[in-house]
């Protein structure tokens, strides 16, 4: 091995420069960057993208290319891709059904939780409405095969109608599109729709809603990293994933499986959201930090990624999901919980600001 006085940090540094296309984040906080070589100030990196649109690694090359070169003393400069199809990312089990491109949405994001119980249904439908509030067009769905459904956080019993073509027409409640994929399972046992069974109804659905045009899907994903989940991000394009937890180490142990999951699909982990961060005691003002603190700070830390937010343990927020209300519908000047959701919201907007294809 030859002399380098130039260091991978430093490689790792100027990388941080280049924008992955279409987003305000780089290729580095994204973990494409899968290998820095340094040989003699000679500089070789490998890339791993997920994409069908050439103008993608075209533009990270030009970017890389001129990042490095820039670093002083570089000489030979090489930047590499393994470009995999989105509809191969999940390898075998996706390619051989395709992965489900949903029409007409421009950005589809995942909400997952390492375990059950964290609050990720009540970020996902929050977060829902909070994206709506900034003027973008929403769409929900509800991955739990076995739980509640999520038009029912809403308030609503109504049931989906299909359309001719056989295609599930989402229910509609304030302009926010939602669906839940256990109600096309009412009147089917739960035991016959495990394994294999699962995997192809789940792929089934998802290429099966009439969502029409919308700038935001949240897929609400089951808990946990199981053969389902897997299967979601598998086999849907998704633009990112959010990562619930709350501050217990326990919950962070799990929400660091659910990262390496993402990771495993070249799904880029967009933030945390600590939820239960603490109660803020109405009588007297002061945050209690029931679960511990710094939990989702240090997770985001260690994946790389933003700390999105810090939900607080909120009754209004638990009766919001009781009673068909979420408490993301109340203005942010009246509930700290909602504001930090509208926050989030916001900052996602500003990472996700266009379709890359
Ligand atoms: P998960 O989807 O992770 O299983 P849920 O969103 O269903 O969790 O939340 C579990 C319970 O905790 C629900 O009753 C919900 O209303 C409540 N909950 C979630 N987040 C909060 C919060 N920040 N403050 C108060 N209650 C919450």
């Amino acid at each position: 091995m030859s002399m380098s006085t130039i260091t991978q940090d430093q490689v790792r540094e100027a990388l941080k420069q280049v924008p992955y296309p279409g987003f305000n984040r780089d290729i580095v906080s994204f973990g494409m960057v899968k290998t820095i070589q340094i040989d003699d100030n000679d500089i070789k990196v490998l890339v791993s993208l997920q994409t069908r649109d050439a103008n993608v690694p075209k533009q990270i090359f030009q970017g890389a290319k001129t990042a490095l070169h820039n670093l002083p003393g570089a000489n030979q400069v090489d930047v590499n891709f393994d470009i995999k199809d989105p509809g191969e990312a999940g390898g075998a089990a996706a390619s051989a059904v395709g992965k489900a491109v949903i029409p007409g949405v421009k950005h589809v994001i995942a909400i997952a939780s390492g375990k059950g119980g964290v609050g990720k249904s009540t970020v996902a439908t929050n977060l829902a409405v909070a994206l709506q509030q900034q003027g973008v067009r929403v769409g929900l769905c509800d991955c739990d095969l076995y739980g509640p459904s999520v038009a029912h956080m809403f308030g609503s019993n109504e049931r989906p109608n299909a359309t001719e073509d056989n295609e599930i027409i989402p229910i509609e409640v304030d302009g926010l599109k939602m669906i839940s994929m256990g109600f096309l399972l009412e009147d089917r046992s739960p035991v016959i729709v495990r394994g294999p069974m699962a995997t192809r109804y789940i792929q089934q659905f998802l290429k099966q809603v009439a969502w029409g045009e919308l700038d935001y899907l949240i897929l609400d994903l089951p808990p946990g990293t199981g053969d389902i989940q897997l299967t979601i991000v598998q086999t849907t394009t998704l633009s990112g994933a959010v990562i619930v937890t709350t501050p217990q180490e326990v919950a962070l142990i799990d929400a660091r499986k659910g990262a390496a999951m993402f990771s495993k699909v070249n799904v880029p982990v967009l933030g945390v959201i600590e939820n239960m961060s603490y109660f803020l005691c109405p009588s007297d003002g002061v945050k209690y930090p029931i679960f511990g603190e710094g939990g989702g700070a240090r997770e985001a830390h260690s994946l790389e990624v933003p700390l999105l937010g810090q939900i607080p343990i909120d009754i209004a927020a638990r009766e919001g999901g009781d009673n068909g209300r979420p408490i993301a519908y109340t203005s942010p000047e009246n509930s700290e919980t909602s504001a930090t959701f509208a926050a989030i919201a916001k900052s996602l907007v500003a990472t996700c600001h266009s379709p890359t294809s």
